[in-house]
């Protein structure tokens, strides 16, 4: 049963004796029995409370109703009782608290012998890592960055570039035209673009001569997927126009551009081939990097590899641009653009240009 405060009939010193040890012994029962904080906070109120705690109660019903002679004696004793009882409740207190961060600390136990979480790196897909560093050789040799649109006019992706008007390009078997048009006029029908060549034209517009640029990009074409074709992929653009640009300088800025970029060991042939925008027009090849030069299965036996496609700016494009300073009789430049993805593909040995696009990261794994 608990505590609780007697009245007393004797003041005499052995009866106080006798009821300040029972008080002790109730003190120090209850304050054993603490377990949590709540615990604690109970015995600290019935204990300590003003309005009706025991020591008030002590107070009360011990010293106030002493008489005058023993009030002497019973206060020193109730000072004293006081002073025990706070301290009990203040080491209760200590070691309750004490036990609850010590279970807080355990909850937050942190093994340091465990592996770490190893957070994955992400890394550049092969085709952006081999466009990046296209553009940088180019970069390197003081050329600047464009880009346009994806989606273009009629007149900037071949009116602009010399196309004649019938040309098989603009053909839907070929092209991604935007649906709905066709009560607009031919140049201003929106597609997809199908190269990167039409950002030499926004690039004339925007600044005379001289100028320098490379063009990374995306590009579209009607075609079916298979293992060498896309209907998305990419191209990188370059062109050069000053005073007094000859045919050798595009063949000295694209044999130096293989050559940082496949090693120095590769050889450069310039090929006649035909584009409508430049003339006259080249297909360089590079000797092939698998074999280098005497014939392999990647080289169809010929120990060359066509890679890209190049030529004087023909000077029917200058004619679009004229009014920006691009006068045919006074400059002369030369382009070039090539496909990454096929670059990309020979360079690592890939047969399926498929596997760029499927978002398999065991394979874009071995590029990381
Ligand atoms: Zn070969």
């Amino acid at each position: 049963m608990a505590y609780t405060v007697p009245k007393l009939d004797d003041y005499s010193p052995a009866s106080l004796d006798k009821a300040v040890q029972e008080l002790l012994t109730a003190l120090r029962q209850e304050a054993d029995a603490i377990g949590s904080e709540n615990d604690w906070k109970e015995f600290r109120d019935r204990w300590m409370a003003r309005k009706n705690g025991i020591l008030t109660q002590v107070n009360d019903l011990w010293l106030k109703a002493a008489p005058g002679p023993s009030k002497r004696d019973v206060g020193g004793r109730v000072n004293q009782l006081k002073g025990q009882v706070e301290q009990a409740v203040e080491a209760a207190q200590q070691r309750t608290s004490g036990s609850s961060s010590k279970a807080r600390l355990e909850s937050e136990r942190i093994d340091i012998t465990l592996p770490g979480i190893h957070p994955v790196l992400g890394a550049e897909h092969p085709v952006i890592k081999t466009m990046n560093e296209i553009v940088n050789v180019f970069r390197a040799m003081g050329y600047s960055v464009a880009e346009g649109p994806e989606i273009e006019t009629d007149y900037f992706n071949f009116e602009a570039l010399n196309f004649p008007p019938n040309h098989p390009a603009r053909d839907t078997q070929d092209t991604l035209f935007v649906a709905g048009q066709e009560k607009k006029q031919q140049r201003d029908r929106l597609l997809l673009r199908t190269h990167t060549s039409p950002v030499q034209i926004h690039a004339m517009e925007k600044q005379p001569p001289p100028i320098r640029v490379v063009v990374p990009g995306k590009v579209h074409r009607a075609d079916t997927a298979d293992a060498t074709h896309s209907p998305i992929f990419h191209q990188v653009e370059g062109l050069a126009v000053d005073t007094n640009i000859t045919f050798s300088d595009l063949k000295g800025t694209l044999d130096h551009a293989m050559k940082a970029l496949f090693g120095s060991n590769v050889k450069t042939r310039f090929y006649p081939s035909f584009f409508p925008f430049t003339e006259p027009s080249a297909d360089v090849q590079v000797t092939c990097f698998k074999c280098g030069g005497k014939g392999c299965r990647l080289c169809k036996m010929s120990g060359w590899i066509e890679l890209l496609g190049c030529g004087m700016v023909d000077p029917g494009v200058f004619k679009f641009v004229e009014k920006n300073g691009y006068d045919a009789q006074k400059i002369s430049g030369f382009a070039f653009g090539m496909g990454v993805e096929r670059i990309t593909m020979l360079k690592y040995g890939i047969d399926d240009i498929q596997l760029f696009y499927q978002g398999d990261v065991r394979f874009l794994q071995q590029f990381a």
